[in-house]
């Protein structure tokens, strides 16, 4: 049986990556892909580039925004983050396990806090483990003695103790840290690609049938539908293939 605590369709464990410059780019993918997935991963790129309305535009049309900025700061600063992302209304934010127990226990307060006063949703807090783009050697160079899945389960388990949903992580990490942390922990995935993608800059993927029959809650997918020559079909084909193997 798939181990999963999410309860949702196919589809809607489709997190689209909005990897464009600019709002308007964003809100027509957002219009064309609207009942094909279940939400949108804001990141870095349009953020700094659009600010919080593009985040806005997509919650006034019920949509699921993960506001992926991967904060890693002190207590404080991030509680700060959690409240505004909070308030903003996004449904699953994200934090660096590295920055610590005390710090994810704050965002996690933040997060609950912040939701009770002003009557929305509590977002979904989110652990950041190890960056996929580092490997053993530049782990050992910032002092991190240890394989990048040794260091992936033990920031897991420190995410959980502190409260938080779940963690983002590669395809090939999921099927121990859903051993290790049980089926009540989420588990968000990148590096999804289908047999006919190119894999681009991504080195260890996944199909997205493979990565749910591994464990994963949610497929955050970026080129595969956004570069798609049409990425509502794109987007149902995905949904199809997850399907079959939920
Ligand atoms: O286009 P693609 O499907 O590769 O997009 C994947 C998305 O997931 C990008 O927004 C990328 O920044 C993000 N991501 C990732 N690997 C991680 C964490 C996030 O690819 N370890």
């Amino acid at each position: 049986m798939t181990k999963t605590t999410s309860t949702d369709a196919a589809w809607e464990r489709i997190l689209v990556a909005l990897d464009v410059p600019d709002a308007e780019r964003a809100a027509a993918l957002a219009d064309t892909l609207h009942g094909l997935v279940g939400g949108y991963k804001i990141g870095k790129e349009l953020f700094t580039s659009a600010g919080p309305d593009v985040v806005r535009r997509l919650v006034d049309r019920d949509e699921r925004v993960f506001l992926d900025l991967k904060y890693h700061d002190i207590p404080n600063t991030v509680a700060g983050a959690v409240r505004a992302a909070t308030r903003l209304g996004v449904w699953m934010v994200d934090v660096h396990a590295s920055g610590g127990a005390a710090m994810m226990r704050a965002a996690r307060e933040a997060a609950d806090e912040t939701a009770a006063a002003s009557g929305r949703p509590r977002p979904l807090v989110i652990g950041v483990t190890v960056l996929t783009s580092l490997d053993e050697a530049a782990l050992h160079a910032v002092g991190v003695p240890r394989s990048p899945l040794d260091q992936v389960l033990r920031l897991a388990a420190l995410a959980r103790e502190s409260g938080l949903d779940g963690v983002v992580a590669s395809p090939l990490e999921t099927t121990a840290i859903r051993a290790a942390c049980g089926d009540d922990f989420l588990i968000i995935t990148p590096g999804i690609r289908g047999a006919t993608n190119a894999a681009d800059d991504q080195q260890r993927t996944a199909t997205p049938g493979g990565a749910i029959a591994a464990g994963s809650s949610y497929l955050v997918i970026g080129r595969p539908i956004v570069r798609a020559q049409e990425p509502a079909a794109a987007a149902r084909d995905i949904a199809h293939e997850m399907g079959g193997a939920q």
